[in-house]
């Protein structure tokens, strides 16, 4: 019996699958296994639409289709969790299995504990992430740097830390450091992300640490919970999935890699953080960078911690109605009620009209009060700051620090 903390090699027995899989087909097994045995109604994956850049969200309930899902598309920025809310009813009354990166998981418990979403009815499997580029900077990149062009492009892969293509004709990589000085590469909330193993979910599964003759052939794979452990030990005993001990310089070179991608958010934080500049300086510059905004609410529409029947921003007496751009305090209502819990998806700034830099800004106020108040959003069911601090006792504290910036922030 499996329990959490486990890890293991995993792959599938099932050779469709391991064909069109990223690492041996771990995942697509699962899904379809708990799909098949009833354990969930629906899984719900991604896959490949009009070509490479097109990640498109599935929902599935014949377990003929879950093969489809199976591939990394590694230009899929988009957030699962929503989803979840805006079209399964957050799963309120049906089990589904879906696939998480860590952005789509802690996304999943913002949901949940705002009663958005029943968490129990859910068994998520993680997928570790390094990270996501926008299809738009993709198919630029593959044009300019690669002198590519990008619709002759059949495979992308990230690999040992370059972003790989195959083409009509050959194949090539380039290192996403050298991509990404040069301005292409990742998101740049992915650039920032901590969040790369997904230990919240049920499972959390990556190539990262596989070495040897499994290498590229099978996942590695971590029990983070009960419910993972129980489907995992389920579909070996089935037969359907395949594992062995992952090889323990593997493990090693995992924890290696791991620490090493998180060294590497620190340093886009505080390159990003650094050229907000602080205090006044910071809020001049959102307040110029925002003076863009056409309110078009696609921000409002996509952020995961917005969910309010009744938008405070469509109310008349806080902002203008018909007037464009909106008054700051468009954007003052959004940082007021998310900046705890954002978990820089970057959903708010890969979809605005204007490429207006939302989620750095409210990351950064994110990050500010997760230093003041340790609330770390997005990894487990704690309720948001704004749920629990007294607004008196806020205040009088602030007050005695000598810095209250409450009062003073215009001026
Ligand atoms: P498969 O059986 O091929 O199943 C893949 C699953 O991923 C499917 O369920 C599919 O729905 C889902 N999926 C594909 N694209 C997306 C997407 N954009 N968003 C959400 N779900 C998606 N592992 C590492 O160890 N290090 C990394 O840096 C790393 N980066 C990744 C980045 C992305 C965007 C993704 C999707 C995965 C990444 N992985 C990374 C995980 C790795 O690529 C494999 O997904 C994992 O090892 C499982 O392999 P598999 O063969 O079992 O998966
Ligand atoms: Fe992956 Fe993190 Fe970017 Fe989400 S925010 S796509 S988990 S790197
Ligand atoms: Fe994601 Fe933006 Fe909402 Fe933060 S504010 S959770 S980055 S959509
Ligand atoms: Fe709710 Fe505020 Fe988001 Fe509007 S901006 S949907 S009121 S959280
Ligand atoms: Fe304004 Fe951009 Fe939000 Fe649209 S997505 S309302 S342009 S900030």
């Amino acid at each position: 019996m499996s329990k959490k903390g486990d890890m293991y090699y995993a792959w599938t027995s099932d050779a469709e699958i391991a064909k069109k899989a990223e690492c041996g087909g771990a995942v697509t097994s699962l899904l379809k296994f708990a799909l098949e045995k009833k354990m969930v109604d629906g899984v719900f994956g991604v896959t490949r639409g009009q070509d490479i850049y097109d990640a498109v969200p599935v929902f599935i309930t014949d377990p003929k289709e879950v093969d489809k899902t199976a591939g990394s598309l590694h230009c899929g920025t988009l957030l699962m969790s929503k989803l979840v809310k805006k079209y399964l009813d957050g799963a309120k009354d049906m089990k589904i299995a879906m696939t998480v990166k860590g952005c789509d998981m802690m996304a999943m418990y913002e949901l949940a504990k705002r009663q958005q979403i029943n968490l129990d009815n859910v068994i998520m499997i993680g997928v570790n992430c390094g990270g996501t580029v926008s299809p738009v900077t993709a198919r630029k990149m593959i044009t300019e740097k690669f002198g590519v062009d990008p619709d002759t492009v059949h495979k992308e892969e990230i690999d040992k830390g370059q972003f790989i293509i195959e083409y009509e004709g050959g194949h090539k990589g380039i290192s996403i450091d050298e991509l990404e000085e040069q301005g292409y590469g990742r998101r740049s909330n992915c650039r920032r992300c901590k969040l790369k193993v997904p230990r919240q979910a049920d499972l959390a599964c990556g190539n990262w640490g596989v070495i040897g003759d499994k290498a590229g052939k099978a996942t590695f794979v971590e029990v983070c919970s009960d419910k993972g452990a129980a489907l995992l030990d389920a579909a070996v005993k089935a037969g359907v999935l395949k594992t062995e001990a992952p090889n323990p310089k593997g493990l090693e070179i995992r924890g290696k890699v791991e620490n090493a991608m998180y060294k590497l958010s620190d340093k886009w934080r505080a390159k990003y953080f650094a050229g907000l500049g602080e205090g006044r300086e910071r809020l001049k510059k959102i307040v110029k960078e925002t003076s863009r905004c056409i309110k078009c609410y696609s921000c409002i529409e996509a952020c995961p911690i917005c969910y309010c029947v009744e938008c405070s921003t469509k109310k008349p007496y806080l902002v203008t109605p018909g007037q464009v751009p909106p008054n700051f305090m468009f954007h003052l209502i959004r940082y007021a009620h998310i900046a705890d819990s954002c978990i820089n998806c970057g959903q708010c700034e890969e979809l605005c009209a204007m490429d207006i830099p939302n989620a750095l800004f409210m990351h950064a106020q994110q990050v500010e009060l997760e230093k003041m108040f340790g609330h770390v959003p997005g990894v487990d069911m704690s309720l948001p700051l704004l749920a629990l601090v007294e607004e008196r006792e806020e205040r009088d504290r602030l007050s005695a620090t000598g810095s209250d910036q409450i009062f003073d922030i215009f001026k």
